[in-house]
């Protein structure tokens, strides 16, 4: 069951391979057959690169279902913010490498959202002792500037959110919360800001692949008084849900009864392609490289740091993505990396640069 999800033997960062198949063989037989581009074996992935490197990883994943990967890399991570951690996961690699249908996913292959989302409702009926907000939110970053794709494309363009605050006191706004209380709710919230997303950007494919999108669920819950004097109307919302009330809903701490707070965030990387044509090369290239490289050494620093110990600075401040998210990524938070990888021989130059991320941030 999620509830026992052993969450907390594992590292601080967790960080994983998936090597989505090619057109006509499975991952595992694409990779056997392109020996020089990259070796697997079980936990260690080789590279052609010169001299050659060995890579480990807690996990290589491979194949197109989506329900092995969101158990092996997401759920504890999911169990932990129902817990009241901070947790965050996000899917890195160059475009068309996979990291919408690991996050997202399809009809048939639901992603990380639609599955977390779905435990996150499970849980929640099963501890009938608590009661529980949830708020999302759903933004994107793009060219350094974070919109809103839960607002209407027009306010969303001509409002940018800020970001406010430092340290652990980060405030974004204005930024949409939407109460959630069904699997139904968060859908339409998604699929809100999937159109608004598109409406703002004149290439759809060229927008998603050189922007984040960030989709956070703010989980507040508390212990349930013996007798429920919360003014929950039965039948209204799913049980264990207080209804939404207008101008800001929040958990109120009643008594003994302290809130809890934790923010889970899932996160659909810009593509980590290097720049290939002079325009990429000037502003937008230049925003993701530095935002990419920025997350690569904050989570890296955090991982150094808590494995050894120790207390190095971490550069939060120098993209807008680790500034929004420290809050979410300090102190006892849980983090999930996913390095999803073409494994194509054209490709070889971006899986191995996607490695050399994943075995720095390790
Ligand atoms: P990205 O978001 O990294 O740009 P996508 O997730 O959009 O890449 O994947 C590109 C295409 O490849 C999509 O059509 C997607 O359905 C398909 N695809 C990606 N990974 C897999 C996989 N593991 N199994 C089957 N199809 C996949
Ligand atoms: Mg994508």
């Amino acid at each position: 069951a999620l509830v026992e999800a052993n969450y907390g033997k594992e590292d601080k960062v967790l960080v994983s391979i998936r090597i989505r198949p090619t057109e006509s063989t499975s991952a595992w037989q694409a990779a056997d057959t392109i020996p020089k581009t990259i070796k697997l074996d079980q936990q260690c992935a080789k590279s052609s690169a010169t001299p050659p490197q060995e890579f480990r990883f807690d996990e290589i994943l491979t194949g197109s279902e989506n329900k092995p990967v969101y158990n092996a890399v997401a759920r504890s991570h999911v169990c932990a913010a129902m817990d009241g951690y901070n947790a965050v996961i996000f899917a890195y690699g160059q475009t068309a490498s996979g990291k919408t249908f690991t996050l997202t996913g399809d009809e048939d292959q639901p992603g990380i959202i639609p599955r977390a989302m779905k435990d996150v409702f499970g849980y929640i009926r099963r501890t009938p002792t608590r009661e529980y907000l949830l708020r999302c939110s759903y933004l994107e970053i793009y060219n350094e500037t974070i919109h809103d794709l839960l607002a209407p494309p027009t306010s969303s363009v001509s409002q940018p959110v800020q970001i406010q605050g430092t340290g652990s006191n980060i405030v974004l706004t204005p930024l949409r919360e939407e109460v959630v209380t069904s699997l139904k709710s968060v859908r339409e919230v998604l699929h809100r800001g999937e159109g608004n997303r598109r409406t703002a950007s004149t290439d759809w494919n060229e927008r998603s692949s050189r922007s984040h999108s960030v989709f956070r669920v703010v989980i507040e819950s508390r212990e349930r008084g013996s007798t429920d004097d919360s003014n929950t109307p039965s039948g209204r919302t799913t049980p264990g849900f207080r209804p939404p009330t207008p101008g800001g809903p929040r958990l109120q701490a009643k008594g003994d009864r302290s809130v809890q707070t934790s923010v889970l965030s899932l996160i659909d990387l810009a593509g980590s392609e290097k720049a290939t044509s002079d325009k990429e090369r000037t502003r937008e290239g230049k925003y993701i490289n530095t935002s990419l490289l920025t997350l690569g050494t904050v989570i890296g620093t955090l991982a150094e740091n808590s494995a050894k110990n120790k207390n190095d600075h971490v550069p939060f401040r120098n993209s807008k993505l680790t500034r929004m998210l420290q809050p979410s990524l300090s102190g006892d938070a849980r983090i999930s990396v996913i390095c999803t990888i073409n494994p194509t021989t054209q490709a070889i130059g971006e899986s191995t640069s996607t490695l050399l991320f994943a075995q720095r941030i390790k």
